[in-house]
């Protein structure tokens, strides 16, 4: 592990810089003074931003470049971030679809898939949304009941629902799993889709959250007809192009920073009295000495990386630390500041109340735990009694144990 820019990534670094200094001017103000109210001007901005971001490579970076990316390494992308964060500069507005979904449609779709949706989706004229999680398939992924059937002409027909949709409202097409097989084992009956989300028989409905707004949605299909060209990878092999996305959230969840928690332990800092005040030192030190046990262990994985490594189980540890601090010097912030943290035009309420919603999001951290334990750490794997019992059979199987 090497810290040091190369000659190379310094060159690299410079050229970003100079590129954002030239036209950080053309950023939206997202947050904050000076922000726009109305949603749609906001929403506006954020896929102008993207498109500025996308032509001066400085978007999906990481992507090949016969798909509009500049190839370059995680280094690369890590140096971008830390000139946009630099320069003061809002990212892009498609995280899901540019950090997940397009890398999942560039591992497993097919050209005419590539040629037609990569596109649109860097440059933010077509947002995309992850329909993978349900009201009862969450922790448990493989349990999906969303049912896509084939007709006689090829094309698939899709019932059932979604949860927790972040974009769905403003999506354009989104990556369904569905279940296509429901006679053999969970893991081996689902099939990965492209929706258009304003296909007949969508419905999308905002689900309002404590911090105010409505990111995140439920999503119906009621008899949604879709053509046979629709289909990512294969036919009942959809577990495995959904491994492919988990892999890549994994990767821009455990990269996402450091959710303001340095904002919040400047805020509690600066404050004379919170100084005086051992616990509060004490719980600072704490923080501080966490984000930078985690700082460290992102360097390494990013050298991994670099070194051709595929995003592991380690990255999932970033995502429970970074949170759980974030949360913790959230909750901080309020005990000093008092209920003036949470005033709506205050500085710190949105995150304050958006963060505890991160510790499910991209995977719980008990499961994240989990998969440490079992992966990294080599512990016994948790009993899973739904092996090898088609999906068909495990209502059957539920009630049983219950009734047992
Ligand atoms: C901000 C946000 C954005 C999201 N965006 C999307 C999106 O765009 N697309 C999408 O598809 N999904 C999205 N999700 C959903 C997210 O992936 C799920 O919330 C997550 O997978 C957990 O599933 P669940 O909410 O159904 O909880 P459940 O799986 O029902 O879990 C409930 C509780 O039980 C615990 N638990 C469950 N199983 C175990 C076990 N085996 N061992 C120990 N404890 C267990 C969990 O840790 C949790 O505490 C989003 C969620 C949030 C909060």
């Amino acid at each position: 592990m090497d810290l040091n820019d190369t000659p190379e990534q310094a060159q690299y670094r410079a050229q970003v810089r100079s590129w954002l200094e030239e036209h950080k001017s053309e950023a939206p103000i997202i947050e904050g003074e000076g922000a726009p109210t109305d949603p749609d001007e906001i929403l506006a901005a954020r896929r102008a931003w993207q498109g500025r971001l996308a032509e001066a490579g400085l978007a999906g970076a990481t992507w090949p470049k016969e798909y509009g990316g500049q190839g370059v390494g995680p280094i690369e992308n890590v140096i971008i971030s830390q000139e946009m964060r630099r320069a003061g500069v809002p990212g892009i507005l498609d995280v899901i679809g540019v950090g997940m979904l397009g890398p999942t449609i560039i591992a497993h779709g097919t050209d005419e898939q590539k040629g037609r949706f990569l596109g649109a989706m860097l440059h933010g004229d077509e947002v995309w949304c992850q329909l993978f999680s349900e009201p009862a398939a969450g922790s448990d992924l493989a349990a999906v009941q969303t049912r896509a059937r084939r007709n006689d002409d090829g094309s698939w027909t899709l019932n059932g629902q979604k949860v927790w949709t972040t974009n769905a409202q403003f999506a354009a097409y989104g990556l369904i799993l569905a279940r296509t097989n429901a006679d053999v084992p969970k893991h081996k009956g689902m099939t990965m889709f492209i929706v258009p989300m304003d296909a007949a028989g969508v419905t999308v409905r905002g689900l309002r959250q404590i911090s105010g707004e409505a990111e995140f949605n439920e999503v119906f299909f009621d008899d949604v007809t879709i053509d046979s060209g629709s289909v990512v990878g294969p036919v009942d092999g959809g577990w495995g192009v959904g491994l492919t996305t988990l892999m890549f959230e994994r990767l821009t969840i455990g990269m996402g920073g450091g959710y303001r928690s340095d904002r919040f332990a400047q805020a509690v800092a600066g404050d004379p009295a919170a100084r005086r005040d051992s616990g509060v030192r004490h719980d600072l030190g704490e923080l501080s000495a966490e984000l930078e046990a985690i700082r460290w262990t992102g360097y390494r994985s990013i050298s991994a990386l670099q070194g051709g490594q595929i995003p592991g189980p380690e990255f999932g540890l970033a995502k429970v630390t970074m949170v759980n601090c974030a949360v913790k010097a959230g909750d901080l912030v309020a005990d000093i500041i008092g209920p003036e943290a949470l005033a709506e035009d205050g500085e710190f309420a949105y995150m304050i109340s958006f963060l505890p919603g991160l510790k499910s999001a991209g995977g719980t951290e008990e499961i994240l735990r989990n998969t440490i334990g079992e992966r990294v750490l080599g512990l016994p794997p948790e009993p899973r009694l739904d092996k090898g019992i088609p999906f068909s059979e495990l209502r059957a199987k539920e009630k049983e144990g219950a009734a047992a």
